[in-house]
């Protein structure tokens, strides 16, 4: 594994990352009469990067709150790296989080945003700064912490908001269609920004699209989930040739 932003003899993001295997077993989660999660079980290998996909109400996001402890299933359970999490509140869980909406503080500078997660866990000013730019290195951004978020391209607001997921070295990191609200063209680049980090940083990486092709060209396996239901899981290649039902046939070959 590299350590890309490392600072010599200092502290650097890559140090302690190693992906976490994740375990998700007869996960349950209803809201009123809708089971927006039906008996969902998944096993992630550590270091995997994962695709949950499915049409809008398929219970992608409610996946991804549960796996990041900011909802609560009403059955079923969830380890991380081994450690039975269910019942563990978000920042138990050494897990980093991007939105689609990637709300950066507009009032703090690119630096104190990204070291803001630091902060929360009471890390020391000296530390949070080198942590901080040895983050915005690994998302390319050096040299720009003294910068004011609308100083910024929507694409580098994109990385400022990974840098901050990543700056406490989760061992997973947990996305939410975090490219959706982006134009054609950076939604490219910061697809290929993000493999790259995959594979540098070699973190479990869960990501939440409802885009056939960027599932598909990004992921490891691709999860398809259908009302709550997963109906298949396989790499790529194998949705293409095999699919398990049509749900899965159609829904891929809808790509264009
Ligand atoms: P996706 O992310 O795939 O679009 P969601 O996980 O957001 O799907 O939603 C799955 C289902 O659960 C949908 O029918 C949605 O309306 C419902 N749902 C999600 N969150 C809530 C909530 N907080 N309250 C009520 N219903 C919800
Ligand atoms: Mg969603």
């Amino acid at each position: 594994m590299l350590a890309i932003g490392a600072i010599a003899g200092g502290p650097s993001v890559t140090a302690a990352t190693t992906g976490a295997a994740i375990s998700v077993r007869g996960l349950t989660r209803r809201f009123g009469a809708v089971v927006a999660v039906d008996d969902v079980s998944l096993e992630i290998a550590a270091g995997e990067f994962i695709a949950l996909l499915g049409p809008s109400g398929s219970g992608k996001s409610t996946v991804l709150m549960s796996l990041a402890g900011f909802d609560l299933p009403d059955a079923g359970r969830i380890l991380i790296g081994g450690e039975d999490c269910t019942h563990l509140p978000p920042h138990r869980r050494n897990i980093g989080m991007v939105f689609q909406n990637y709300t950066l503080f507009p009032h703090l500078s690119v630096a104190d945003n990204v070291a803001f997660p630091l902060k929360m866990r009471g890390i020391g000013r000296a530390e949070r700064r080198a942590r901080a730019e040895a983050a915005l290195e690994v998302v390319r951004l050096s040299g720009f912490g003294a910068r004011m978020p609308r100083q910024l391209s929507g694409g580098q607001q994109q990385r400022v908001a990974l840098a901050r997921a990543i700056v406490y070295r989760p061992r997973v990191l947990l996305m939410d269609e975090p490219l959706s609200a982006l134009d054609k063209n950076l939604r490219e680049e910061m697809q290929i920004e993000i493999k790259r980090l995959h594979s540098e940083l070699g973190i479990t990486i869960v990501f939440v699209t409802h885009d056939q092709g960027e599932a598909l060209t990004m992921a490891d396996r691709v999860a398809i989930l259908r009302a709550g239901r997963v109906q298949q899981i396989a790499p790529a290649r194998t949705l293409y040739e095999r699919p398990a039902n049509l749900f899965a046939a159609g829904f891929i070959g809808d790509m264009n």
